[in-house]
């Protein structure tokens, strides 16, 4: 078929196509544009549909997995996906944590290995438009720094070059983020207070002292995707994966806040073929 277009992004774990591009998956499929998920790692390390964290001995990797798959497999219908490849590797969790270097962990596989499996697909569905994290994977978790390389790798063997795109948020949003994130840290707190429990407040900066910039400076922000108008979508995709994000702010501002305040998702280009200048308001700008 010519003139197909097609969007294809790369994310690191099951909910992360969710948080990051639920709006613009659920936008293009309106659209009629063909749109492709990638899903790298089956994410062993998640909670439980109980809530436990991986350390708890109850944790099983394994059984989280297949409850994480059958949630994944609810978001892409939501979001109407036409087509989901999970590539299969297992979660490498924190940095730092002893499960890095799993040899079946994500962030233990060759880059050019993975990278050949994904040049593969870009191969087949030739997407107009690729997205996938920065180089410090927007946040610093293993998996989502080494979808960026490996994306990047596969990009390099192509035939032709696509419009590449990083997720991320304006600065001005982040910090409205973190004050929220640091009441409800304080709240927490002083609920803990009450009940006789002292607690200190959890520290951002990892222990190693390398800090990570999340967001980016707003004039540098390359394009910006209303999302207002599938938010309710977006929502329902978030809420598909109960098992991870149930406690999340999201879910707790509830449909009617989320749609009003979640109405725009943020991108960078990495590669720009089509030589386009400042933000545009369109990932297929150039292509249509
Ligand atoms: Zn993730």
């Amino acid at each position: 078929m010519t003139n197909q277009l097609t969007f294809l992004a790369v994310h690191a774990h099951p909910d992360d196509e969710a948080s990051s591009t639920g709006g613009v998956f659920r936008l293009f499929a309106n659209q009629g544009v063909r749109t492709v998920l990638v899903t790298c790692t089956n994410g062993e390390h998640g909670d439980t549909m109980e809530g436990l964290k991986p350390d708890h001995d109850s944790h099983d990797g394994d059984d989280v997995a297949a409850m994480r798959a059958v949630e994944l497999d609810a978001a892409v219908a939501v979001l109407g996906i036409d087509r989901l490849i999970r590539l299969g590797y297992r979660d490498s969790g924190m940095k730092g944590w002893p499960q890095n270097d799993d040899p079946r962990s994500f962030w233990s596989t060759p880059i050019a290995v993975a990278a050949e499996r994904l040049r593969a697909i870009m191969a087949e569905e030739r997407p107009q438009v690729v997205m996938t994290y920065n180089e410090v994977g927007f946040y610093g978790h293993p998996d989502h720094i080494q979808a960026h390389r490996v994306t990047m790798a596969a990009v390099a063997l192509l035939d032709y070059e696509p419009t590449v795109y990083f997720n991320t948020i304006p600065d001005s949003v982040m910090a409205i983020y973190r004050e929220r994130w640091e009441q409800e840290e304080r709240e927490r707190i002083e609920r803990d207070a009450a009940n006789g429990i002292v607690s200190e407040l959890v520290e951002e900066t990892p222990s190693d002292g390398e800090e990570i910039k999340m967001g980016t400076p707003d004039a540098e922000i390359d394009a910006a995707i209303d999302v207002h108008g599938v938010a309710s979508a977006k929502y329902d995709a978030l809420a598909a994966h109960h098992s991870q994000i149930a406690d999340s702010f999201w879910m707790k501002m509830g449909r009617e806040q989320f749609i009003e305040v979640m109405r725009t998702e943020w991108f960078v280009r990495a590669t720009n073929p089509r030589g386009l200048v400042g933000c545009v308001d369109d990932l297929f700008a150039g292509y249509r």
